[in-house]
């Protein structure tokens, strides 16, 4: 029985990844994803039911457009099986009302990291909707969980700290530092993560960002006047905090001792 449920969690995971795809797609060009979400964006294609199963279609057309033939992009069916298997992971089994609501709570924040992720890394946008979002998911959960200190103060921490220092760095130098979508999302995942969490997060973001920049700067992949993507730090981190939070204990002990 559990076995059966199992792989509803993976089918439902499956068909809101591509869900996803199109978000990841259009929220960026601002156009609106919920009419005419089926179309080739080559040539126009308007796709069959057939075309549109998450995974099995692109392996059916064998990755190409049933029409004009032109490549599909891998996204789809790496999205699709992503959260699909975040989807699987996270239904624990129990079915009750605590456990399907925990698995909708961490399965829509996965959701929305997973888009923020892709759509800044490839357009270094974090998109305003997803903020929002995510802002009220975690709202909705931290009202029943916390205290009122907890996300009061996360989320204040949480968005004026990584202000101030982008308006001082401004000021001081006359470049803009952090994105406001960073800003935001800092902001946001304050509410969920509490005071000392988002600091936490601010500390182990730029620690991870400096990690990986160094030697891709060293060996001149990117310029140093160049702006980067600093969303997807900000996530990883966020995901280990909200997902594997015992190994982030371990990771904070290795650090300050
Ligand atoms: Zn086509």
């Amino acid at each position: 029985m559990i076995l059966l449920f199992k792989i509803y969690a993976f089918i439902f995971g499956a068909m809101i990844g591509s869900f996803l795809n199109v978000l990841i797609l259009r929220l960026p060009t601002n156009e609106k994803f919920f009419i005419d979400r089926s179309r080739c964006p080559k040539c126009g294609f308007q796709l069959k039911w057939f075309h549109n199963i998450p995974i099995l279609s692109f392996i059916g057309l064998r990755g190409k457009c049933a029409n004009c033939k032109t490549n599909i992009s891998f996204q789809y069916p790496v999205i699709e099986l992503l959260t699909a298997t975040i989807s699987l992971f996270l239904f624990g089994g129990e079915i009750s009302l605590h456990g399907l609501t925990s698995y909708l709570f961490f399965f829509t924040v996965a959701c929305c990291l997973l888009v923020h992720f892709v759509i800044d890394v490839r357009h270094q946008i974090l998109p305003d909707v997803i903020n929002v979002y995510l802002g009220i998911i975690f709202f909705i959960h931290v009202v029943f969980f916390y205290h009122w200190k907890h996300w009061v103060l996360g989320g204040l921490i949480g968005f004026l700290v990584p202000y101030l220092i982008t308006y001082l760095f401004y000021k001081i130098k006359g470049v803009i530092g952090l994105g406001g979508g960073d800003i935001k999302l800092f902001g946001v995942l304050g509410i969920y993560l509490g005071p000392l969490g988002i600091i936490h997060n601010m500390l182990f973001s730029c620690i991870l960002g400096s990690l990986l920049m160094m030697p891709l700067l060293l060996f001149k992949v990117i310029k140093r006047d160049q702006a980067i993507a600093f969303g997807p730090f900000i996530i990883i981190v966020a995901v280990i905090q909200i997902y594997f939070p015992s190994t982030f204990e371990m990771m904070l002990g290795a650090l300050l001792f």
